[in-house]
């Protein structure tokens, strides 16, 4: 006899509480029915929060007759959330054992988070009406922004996101335009992309493209290294041009800094569509918007930064991402995921390929595709047909510096400016000076708070501490001795500034920073001045190594790098490679060729020489045998325990009794060691290590071990956390 399955009636639902676990409730009485994936809203405690879904079973752990129904369904029961990626979700939470609820809301854009949001409709576009033909037959009159708009609107209806790009006061004069009844607005169509050819490929990216496609409808990791300029970009764009044709989706991510308005117009023209944009600049309502269109699959392109990964596209047929190498692919805190490496997971779900694209690909991707696991693409050549830029290394170890700059690289920027060419400052500091201290004591502002000094913002007469933004005003006199003898110790960004400008009282000086940039669109306004081309200074930290390409500059100096030659973090000098070889690439043209000039006390280190003399890939090569040799990642695998306190001794009681109970297995236990900077924000940070010849060995050994580790009782008196994986340390 067959029996008829039970029906489920019990959701499993992922809440934005910190516990590990999903939480069983019963259907709202007399609602609709709740599908996976969808959002509801259930009591909680003396609150209702917003949940989603993610399963229902017919059996509960919990007392049957405890168990609560949920308040209402949300979004009268759509699935916001397709099984694929609520599976692709809830291997995150078990890889980085991290809570589901938070994971879960990572994957929604912040709206949907309150119970209030509804699902946005279909996006509407405005279209021409008889009326507006008519008025457009008839002189433009005084209103010359209006018959503009609707001159440009009779060429072909356009949706909100394309009439943003006409101008800045659109919304105003559209009003006006619908009043007068010459426009309306309806269901916007289903976006065809209208491809604009793009240059004839060079033999490398021919080749690329074409295995690239070739594994299209499978699952295929690629690694695009292609030096700066070698038309990576050109590759994406030449494949998605095939897949949007096919009716696919695509989803491409970018750090944080390389979603430049440059970047989305390019994307633009040449595919000939409105990329959905998501990322946290974006406000909440038009973010809520791109998403939506992108899970309906009426957006065809999704670009957007690290949390754009969890977009839901039903017709998603290749993720890229874009400089793969870069550090804020991983999130820092909470839900501590890399991008990268779920963007893959994701594309083998999905089997569909997935392009990693870097001039400087991070160790972990060099050792996959040396194994084999990833198809590897060199662009050697520059598409552009510039030289790469010639380095010069200038032992600073016997020279007077003026605020940090040699002589020599005074005079290499005079010569540079007065060809009429720009420069490029690069130092990663930012203030005035990164110490204030006493010349009669020895007094140095040091932050209460944090292991370290208060950064000197002159401009505004303040110390601050970039690490947890503590703030005073700078003392009149030392604070210890009472003399009048306080003055910077070493430079900033801001300093450079100010000296490079009194030396070129002819040429803008322009600073890129987070104090300069802290409006929005500031740091495009000044990139599009230096685009203008005309001879000026760039100043600027890590900032300027992202993004933007600038041919006129044909002159970069990279004023400082040896901190990161004594850094504690096995990833100092790897993170220092990159950067470097990326500042070099923002600069030159065809007939201009670049120089690099790299200020230095350590002309000597061999690893430095190495990336001079041989380039990236021998350095990185070299790098790797390093790790290999040391055992540590890529050649081993990691998870730490992060634990902070008021109290140092608690961060260490805990961290104690956690070894104490850390299982038997292959994996290694290290610690508790304090991290690289111990105190911030007036918490002691320490951490334990994991490490682990196979990724299998550690989790088996981490899952087992988090459930003693939860019930500790040392653990209440820390924040504590777990990092798979770990960036950092
Ligand atoms: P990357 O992403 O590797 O830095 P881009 O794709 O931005 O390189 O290419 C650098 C420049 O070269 C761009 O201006 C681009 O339009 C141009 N370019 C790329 N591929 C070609 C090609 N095959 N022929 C001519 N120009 C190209
Ligand atoms: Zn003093
Ligand atoms: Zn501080």
């Amino acid at each position: 006899m067959n029996r008829l399955p039970v029906p489920a009636r019990v959701l499993k639902v992922a809440l934005p509480v910190p516990l590990p676990t999903l939480f069983d409730y019963l259907p709202a009485s007399g609602g609709s029915q709740a599908a996976v994936g969808a959002r509801v809203l259930v009591p909680f405690g003396r609150r209702k929060l917003v949940g989603i879904v993610v399963e229902t079973d017919a059996v509960s752990r919990v007392d049957p007759g405890r168990l609560l129904p949920a308040v209402a369904i949300l979004d009268e029961g759509q699935p916001l959330l397709d099984a694929g990626l609520l599976k692709l979700l809830t291997w995150c939470w078990q890889y980085y054992k991290h809570a589901p609820g938070d994971v879960l809301q990572t994957a929604l854009p912040p709206a949907l988070r309150k119970a209030e949001t509804r699902l946005p409709g279909p996006p509407l576009e405005y279209r021409l009406t008889e009326a507006g033909h008519n008025r457009l037959e008839q002189a433009p009159g005084r209103a010359k922004s209006q018959f503009a708009l609707l001159s440009e609107l009779a060429k072909r209806p356009l949706s909100a996101a394309s009439l943003a790009q006409t101008g800045p006061r659109w919304r105003p004069t559209l009003a006006r335009l619908m009043e007068q009844g010459w426009v309306q607005s309806a269901e916007q169509a289903r976006e065809v992309p209208r491809v604009s050819p793009g240059p004839e490929l060079m033999p490398e990216q021919v080749q690329a493209v074409r295995a690239i496609k070739q594994s299209a409808g499978r699952f295929q990791c690629h690694l695009l290294d292609g030096v700066t300029g070698s038309g990576k970009t050109e590759v994406y764009l030449s494949v998605l041009e095939t897949l949007l044709s096919e009716g696919k989706q695509g989803l491409v991510l970018v750090p944080e800094i390389g979603l430049t308005p440059q970047l989305l117009r390019r994307f633009r023209r040449r595919l000939g569509l409105e990329p959905a944009v998501l990322h946290s600049k974006v406000s909440e309502g038009e973010r809520l918007a791109a998403w939506e269109s992108a899970r309906t699959g009426r957006s065809r392109l999704v670009i957007g930064t690290r949390s754009a990964l969890f977009t839901p596209m039903p017709g998603l047929g290749i993720i890229i991402l874009d400089e793969e190498h870069d550090a804020s692919f991983k999130q820092q805190d909470g839900f501590r995921y890399s991008a990268r490496d779920v963007a893959v997971k994701r594309a083998s779900g999905l089997e569909v390929p997935v392009i990693l694209g870097s001039a400087t690909p991070s160790l972990e991707s060099l050792n996959n595709a040396a194994a084999g696991r990833y198809q590897w693409h060199r662009l050697r050549q520059r598409a552009t047909r510039a030289a790469m830029p010639a380095w010069r290394v200038l032992d600073v170890r016997h020279h007077t510096l003026f605020s940090g700059l040699a002589e020599g690289t005074l005079e290499a920027m005079g010569e540079t400016l007065s060809r009429g060419e720009q420069v490029m400052v690069f130092l990663n500091r930012r203030g005035w000076a990164p110490v204030l201290m006493c010349g009669d004591c020895g007094w140095h502002g040091l932050c209460g708070r944090c292991d370290a000094h208060l950064t000197w913002h002159r401009g505004i007469g303040q110390l601050w501490c970039h690490h947890c933004g503590f703030q005073q005003r700078v003392p009149a006199f030392c604070p210890e001795c009472r003399a009048d003898a306080l003055s910077g110790a070493g430079e900033g960004t801001q300093q450079l500034e100010q000296v490079i400008q009194a030396r070129f009282p002819d040429a803008p000086v322009l600073r890129f920073d987070r104090d300069s940039t802290r409006r929005k669109g500031s740091f495009d306004e000044q990139a599009e001045a230096v685009m203008e081309g005309s001879p000026c200074v760039l100043v600027g930290t890590q900032m300027l190594a992202k993004g933007h390409h600038f041919p006129e500059v044909t002159l970069v100096v990279v004023v400082n790098v040896d901190q990161s030659l004594f850094s504690a973090d096995y990833r100092a000098l790897e993170r220092l490679g990159q950067t470097l070889v990326q500042v070099s690439g923002r600069a030159g043209r065809v007939e201009k060729p670049g120089t690099v000039i790299l200020q230095t006390c350590q002309p000597e280190n061999e690893a430095l020489a190495q990336l001079i003399n041989e380039g990236y890939e021998p350095f990185a090569q070299a790098q790797l045998e390093e790790r290999v040799q040391a055992q540590l990642p890529p050649a081993t695998y990691q998870a730490l325990v992060r634990a902070d306190a008021h109290k140092r001794d608690d961060v260490e009681r805990f961290l104690k009794a956690a070894k104490r109970c850390f299982p038997a297995g292959k994996a290694s236990l290290f610690g508790p060691m304090p991290a690289i900077m111990e105190k911030v924000a007036g918490r002691y940070r320490m951490y334990l290590l994991v490490q682990a010849r196979a990724r299998s060995e550690l989790h088996r050994q981490l899952d087992s071990w988090l459930d003693e580790l939860r019930g500790l009782p040392a653990g209440r008196k820390v924040r504590w956390a777990i990092d798979v994986d770990p960036q950092d340390l």
